[in-house]
């Protein structure tokens, strides 16, 4: 998350949005965007001039047969343009000049009418330049046409409809003045509209995308937070925290489906002595160095190494039994003895640690995952009883009867 953007979003909903212009790199997007949402408004836009033009030719044989041949060929002047502009704007030219094809495919239906006022029936020409003004309507209210480019196609009307009006020799000075009145009252309409559309929907756009970056950097900072409230800042593995809450979910998860669940619980042996000959800087050296082998052991996916507190981690094995158990601890003993961490104090030389199993079916009478770290910290002071550098294993929960 840039906090530049961020400013620069919150500068752009200060303005108030009434230029309709962002910068540069805002601007494409927001017309990307705009483009994506809005193609479908503009092609029934297109799509509805297409047919009012085409539907008007139904009466042409019956009411003006003298001319409806050549005011077909108008039409369909007008129309195939349209359908090609239509069928561009599925393409990727509707994903950056949908604007573009939206306003000359508009210009085009009322260069149509204009040309139809023109080889229309003298009795039926004005009805076709008075259209003008409603196609206009039409269109900039379907089609989400922007203002800029809405006030360019409103001033090419305009010109192309006193084109027409000009042309249509008969025409009286009273009709061209009331037309053109009324095409620059609905055009100055239609264009406060759209601009206040435009506006609102920038202005809306600007929100949505501030909110998704203050959302997204929410949840940078949530997962910043989970990490840290679950992970171990010194060995970087799962913390007693997140101990506590994955033994308990395996726990209930064993207890439904009957399977056995193994702990080990793992104390480096000797360690204050450690501490006290080599320093504590060492010491945390030494720590990280046994949770990369306890990190690295498990295979399976339910299989944690955590941290339970000072030179004691904890290994939760789902589904292992104690046989399998043992031959896991086995070789986390064997990796840490290979570690060769010089300890001359030890009886080994090197860095060693005791390691405590408890194995068994979860039992609603056995107590809880407390039950099982209690088996496993007995097996562990067994293991440091039995000379420490071993493993001993507790298969009974404290308390239960087997
Ligand atoms: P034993 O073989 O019986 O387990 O003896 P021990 O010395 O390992 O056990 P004890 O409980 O007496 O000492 C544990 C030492 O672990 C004491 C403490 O200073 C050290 N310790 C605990 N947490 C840390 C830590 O984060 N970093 C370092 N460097 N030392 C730690
Ligand atoms: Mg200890
Ligand atoms: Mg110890």
């Amino acid at each position: 998350m840039e906090p530049t953007e961020i400013d620069s979003l919150r500068q752009q909903i200060d303005n108030k949005g009434w230029r309709l212009h962002f910068p540069p790199a805002l601007e494409a997007e927001f017309q990307r965007d705009f483009a994506q949402r809005y193609r479908i408004h503009m092609q029934l836009g297109i799509l509805m001039g297409v047919l009012a033009l085409l539907v008007g030719g139904v009466t042409d044989p019956f009411w003006q047969p003298a001319e409806a041949a050549e005011m077909w060929t108008v039409r369909l002047m007008a129309v195939v343009p349209m359908l090609g502009l239509l069928l561009l704007s599925r393409g990727p030219m509707g994903d950056r000049h949908m604007q573009v094809l939206t306003a000359v495919a508009s210009c085009l239906a009322v260069a149509g009418l204009v040309g139809l006022s023109l080889t229309a029936n003298e009795r039926f020409s004005h009805y076709y330049s008075s259209s003008i003004t409603l196609v206009m309507l039409v269109i900039f209210v379907l089609s989400r046409l922007q203002f800029s480019w809405g006030v360019g196609s409103a001033l090419t009307m305009m010109a192309l409809l006193n084109t027409g009006l000009f042309g249509f020799s008969n025409a009286d000075l009273r009709f061209i003045i009331i037309d053109n009145f009324l095409f620059l009252s609905a055009a100055v309409f239609a264009l406060v509209g759209t601009f206040l559309i435009e506006r609102n929907l920038r202005q809306s756009y600007l929100q949505a995308r501030l909110l998704a970056f203050e959302n997204s950097g929410l949840e940078e900072s949530n997962q910043r937070l989970q990490h840290l409230s679950a992970i171990d800042e010194l060995t970087q593995i799962a913390n007693r925290r997140s101990l506590e809450m994955a033994l308990s979910t395996e726990w209930q998860r064993a207890l439904r489906k009957r399977e056995v669940l193994s702990i080990a619980m793992i104390d480096v042996d000797h360690f204050k002595l450690f501490n006290d000959t080599y320093g504590h800087p060492a010491g945390d050296e030494c720590l990280r160095s046994v949770a990369d082998v306890l990190k690295n052991l498990g295979r399976r996916p339910g299989d944690l190494a955590a941290r339970y507190g000072g030179e004691e981690f904890v290994l939760v094995l789902p589904g292992a039994t104690e046989a399998q158990a043992r031959m896991m601890v086995e070789c986390a003993r064997e990796r840490i003895l290979a570690l060769a961490i010089p300890h001359r104090r030890s009886g080994h030389g090197v860095v060693t640690a005791s390691f405590g199993i408890a194995s068994f079916v979860p039992d609603p009478h056995h107590g809880g995952p407390a039950a099982l770290l209690l088996a496993a910290d007995q097996a562990l002071y067994r293991a440091k009883e039995g000379g420490r550098n071993c493993v001993e294993i507790n298969t009974a929960a404290p308390g239960s009867v087997t």
